[in-house]
């Protein structure tokens, strides 16, 4: 039996091309477990995989899409049956192993997770890889002692994906978040979902030649990196913490050690790909619990196969607000 999927080939040396294409059972990759997929979404990392010369994608022709949520049709792995519901973020799926934009996928027993209860396959593309780093960050922050009553917990790149999940999270948690943006029009949008404060992106991104400034964050959730993370830096209060999830305003970190020597500051790295299974289990727990639900429709933008291409593109210049679901069928 055939099914449709999302085929990247490569075009000469320097370009690529999607197209939807039948393809049959016998074309996936090997592994122990067959799910028929409900959603996928598109997260930074597959705008990535979509470019031409993506360093993380190695063979062509590719499937692309490090998330999908669906049913499980067969499995070798004595953990799954046919019809328990799944989802998968990470394990290089997506890049280096076929992944969700396509009705079907075959993968190894271990990446996935069993969809918590309370959580739809739906819900759980709402979330992605992006959301499920943003409860990461969220655990590492509360791990290194943040509580509530300490004041503002700042989120960077609020209107995106990570910022999105981590604004409502922090504000259902009992946070007094304040959400960091560039773009002034998202501003209901993110006080929507939690936010009590915006700050405007140039306020905080530019370059200044004090390693450290009043300390005003109680803590920082942040998909930014680069300038922006090198100024939250020196502006956390004394040993408090930011969880470094992301790179969209740049690789570089162009800081000073003053904030650690002096502050005694944490700077913590997220990883969403190769987190154990009981870490990925309890991360899915906390979003069926810790996530208000009810807010993921604002942050939705729905989407087709077909549509991917062109939000793959978007998502790297900064353009999407929230997180696109794709329904695959
Ligand atoms: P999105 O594109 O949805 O969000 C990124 C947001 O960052 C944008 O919406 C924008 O927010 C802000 N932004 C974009 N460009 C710049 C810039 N030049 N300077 C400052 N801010 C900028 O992406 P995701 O939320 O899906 O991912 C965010 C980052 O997190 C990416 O770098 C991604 O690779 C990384 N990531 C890392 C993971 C991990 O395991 N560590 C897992 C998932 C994601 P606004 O418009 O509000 O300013």
């Amino acid at each position: 039996m055939s099914f449709r999927a999302l085929v990247v080939e490569k075009n000469g040396d320097a370009d690529v091309s999607a197209s939807l294409q039948n393809i049959g059972e016998d074309q996936l990759p090997q592994g122990d477990v067959t799910v028929a997929i409900d959603y996928t979404t598109v997260n930074y990392k597959d705008g990535l995989c979509m470019q031409a010369n993506s360093p993380l994608v190695r063979d062509y022709p590719h499937v692309a899409g490090i998330d999908f949520a669906g049913t499980v049709e067969s499995s070798d792995d004595p953990r799954y049956f046919r019809g328990d519901k799944v989802v998968l973020t990470g394990w290089h799926v997506g890049e280096t192993h076929w992944g969700g934009y396509s009705q079907k996928a075959r993968v190894n027993g271990d990446w996935l997770v069993p969809l918590p209860a309370g959580l739809s396959p739906k819900q759980a593309m709402a979330v992605g890889t992006a959301g499920f780093a943003a409860a990461l960050a969220v655990m590492a922050l509360e791990d290194h002692g943040l509580k509530p009553d300490q004041g503002e917990v700042l989120v960077t790149g609020a209107a995106g994906g990570v910022g999105s999940i981590a604004t409502a999270m922090l504000g259902k948690l009992g946070y007094d978040v304040a959400a960091v943006t560039g773009r002034p029009e998202t501003a209901d949008y993110l006080k929507s979902l939690g936010a009590n404060r915006i700050v405007a992106r140039d306020e905080i991104d530019t370059a200044i030649n004090k390693p450290l400034e009043r300390p005003v964050w109680a803590g920082c959730v942040d998909a930014v990196g680069g300038e922006m993370l090198a100024r939250v830096l020196g502006q956390l209060k004394y040993g408090s913490s930011v969880a470094a999830v992301g790179l969209a305003g740049g690789a570089k970190l162009p800081a000073s050690v003053m904030p650690f020597l002096l502050r005694g500051i944490n700077l913590l790295g997220i990883d969403s790909v190769l987190q154990p299974f009981e870490k990925r289990v309890t991360a899915w727990q906390r979003i069926a619990t810790d996530l208000p639900l009810e807010k993921l429709d604002a942050m939705i933008r729905p989407a087709t196969l077909a549509e991917v291409p062109m939000l793959a593109s978007e998502i790297l210049k900064g353009q999407i607000k929230g997180r696109i679901v794709v329904d695959v069928n």
